[in-house]
């Protein structure tokens, strides 16, 4: 993303392109007629109707897309999980959360719904349908090579947030950049969008992780700590390290409004019981 567009993205600022759908040509001010229709839709969707049978009656009353084409399910479901729907600003595929607190960056124009029934909605699709997962009706990107981690927690950390039945979301969470100095990337839950951590806080906590707590349990070679901090030891190597001693970290939200950075956020999941999370669980006191 260039600067430009990210600047833009930040400040809540839409962006170029056709307009979206429910929206006037300034994209700001709703559309009275596709605004109703996109609410309607959200509410059947939520009720157990059919994203087909939705797509059919747009179609009935003669509703075409703002580039033309005939509504079906796919530009449906696009419309409607839209973060843009409930005020929430995404771009490229991610929505945008102020990485101090996780909250999601809103956007300057009329929202169409709560974002609780933005939530709602998407929670009747699967993730890999959603608008977040699938742009805005880009083709989707698949056969292509995955790119080398650029950060050291990339692929550890998972979403501590809580779905609204009380389960934890628990889905990856993915480097992006970020918006300030002290954050020039964060990581960023793409299932429920509802956790972000600063990159740099999260890399910190976890070489904590690694160095500090798990030294009473896991004994990692003192050679192999000295070459980490001497700066010798390259990303690759540095991830094969954490990936000896974690599997995986839950991240908690963020606390709207808190000062300092908690690294205590970050913490090895229990994939088993009694194990915390933590691969070699050797403890070395009596
Ligand atoms: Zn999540």
């Amino acid at each position: 993303m260039s600067d430009w567009h990210w600047a833009r993205a930040a400040e809540g600022v839409p962006h170029s392109g056709p307009r979206p759908f429910g929206w006037q040509e300034d994209r700001i001010t709703l559309h009275p007629d596709e605004a109703n229709l996109v609410e309607q839709a959200i509410s059947d969707r939520i009720a157990g109707k059919a994203v087909r049978g939705i797509a059919a009656d747009w179609c009935d009353l003669g509703v075409t897309g703002t580039r033309g084409g005939r509504p079906n399910a796919q530009t449906v479901t696009q419309i409607i999980t839209a973060p843009r729907v409930c005020g929430y600003r995404a771009n490229r595929g991610e929505l945008l959360l102020i990485p101090e607190t996780g909250q999601p960056v809103h956007g300057q124009w009329e929202p169409i719904v709560m974002p609780e029934r933005w939530h709602a909605v998407c929670a009747t699709f699967s993730p890999g349908s959603l608008y977040l997962h699938r742009g805005s009706g880009a083709p989707r990107r698949t056969g292509q090579k995955r790119p080398t981690p650029r950060y050291l927690a990339t692929g550890f950390l998972r979403c501590g947030a809580l779905r609204p039945d009380g389960t934890m979301c628990r889905g990856a969470l993915c480097a992006q950049k970020g918006r300030s100095r002290k954050s020039p990337y964060v990581y960023s839950c793409r299932s429920c969008g509802r956790c972000s951590i600063s990159g740099p806080l999260a890399d910190e906590a976890l070489e904590q992780l690694v160095f500090s707590e798990a030294q009473g349990l896991a004994k990692l070679p003192p050679l192999m700590r000295d070459r980490w901090r001497s700066g010798e030891m390259e990303l690759e190597e540095k991830r094969k390290v954490v990936a000896s001693v974690v599997t995986r970290c839950i991240v908690r939200p963020g606390v709207k409004g808190a000062a300092s950075w908690d690294h205590s956020r970050v913490e090895p999941l229990p994939e088993h019981p009694g194990r915390a999370g933590w691969r070699y669980a050797e403890p070395t006191g009596p």
